[in-house]
């Protein structure tokens, strides 16, 4: 069975809202809640669009779409079929509960970066922009995630820090905590579209395009071990952990987007066994 490694995922929670056979005219599988991906296939030639926005599907049918931190309750999906009929379902998405802590009394501080620090975010975030912004034909993510390194979760996707009663933008990534040297391998296959030793807050920094929008963002790296355009295969090594950038202490951040939806890392791995070069 062609998604057999999902088997593990949970099934979607699908409400048919009109038209017949359904459950033949797509099948999908993943995690339906906030944060979700899931991957779908249809018959070829099936035309897809998420909430009106057309979604990519490859020669075969397989597509991908995903929810973001704060999506729901409900998305609509549209298939337009090659013989011109359409239908459309709705997919519940499950509210989750993320993690918010106030923290009140803090000195107040006034840091004012130096005009060349904000030159160089503009820059970097557009760096990361723009190789995020591409979806190629890669199916690397048809086959899954693995967990990039070995090591304690310290951090979650989701949560968010309400400092003085400003709230701080919610963490995007799952952080993996480990020894500076560690290895990190590529949770899925696919090309190497940024490889920087040295951004300002992420430190040493990869991405991955996993194909259809789906890439990795790894973070905080000692080591970049592979160079922009480099083609990489699921859990080959890609670097080693490290404290670089704004860290407080040594692990990898790995961040899973789908085009600008940013997802949650640990839906795609748990409860997959780990693997890779440890
Ligand atoms: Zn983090």
């Amino acid at each position: 069975m062609k998604y057999a490694k999902l088997s593990n995922f949970i099934v979607a929670t699908l409400m048919a809202v009109a038209s017949t056979n359904l459950a033949q005219a797509v099948d999908l599988s993943g995690t339906a809640s906030q944060g979700g991906m899931l991957w779908g296939k249809v018959a070829a030639g099936t035309k897809v669009s998420l909430d009106g926005e057309p979604v990519k599907v490859g020669l075969e049918g397989n597509f991908v779409i995903g929810f973001g931190r704060d999506a729901g309750p409900e998305a609509k999906l549209a298939l337009l079929h090659a013989d011109g009929t359409a239908e459309e379902q709705v997919i519940e998405v499950k509210k989750r509960h993320f993690d918010v802590e106030q923290v009140d009394g803090l000195p107040p501080k006034t840091v004012t970066p130096p005009p060349e620090w904000h030159e160089r975010r503009v820059k970097e975030t557009g760096m990361v922009r723009e190789a995020r912004s591409v979806a190629t034909d890669q199916l690397d993510w048809l086959a899954g995630f693995v967990r990039p390194a070995e090591g304690r979760f310290s951090g979650f996707y989701g949560s968010q820090r309400i400092l003085n009663g400003v709230p701080r933008s919610p963490h995007y990534g799952l952080d993996i905590a480990g020894p500076i040297g560690r290895p990190i391998v590529a949770p899925a296959g696919g090309i190497v579209r940024l490889a920087v030793p040295d951004f300002l807050l992420e430190g040493g920094i990869v991405i991955i395009d996993h194909g259809f929008g789906v890439t990795s963002t790894l973070f905080h790296m000692n080591s970049v071990d592979v160079e922009k355009g480099q083609s990489v295969k699921q859990g080959e090594q890609i670097g080693t952990i490290g404290k670089t950038g704004r860290a407080s202490g040594p692990h990898v951040d790995w961040r899973v987007n789908w085009g600008n939806v940013r997802l949650d890392p640990i839906l795609l791995i748990e409860p997959e066994p780990m693997k890779g070069p440890f």
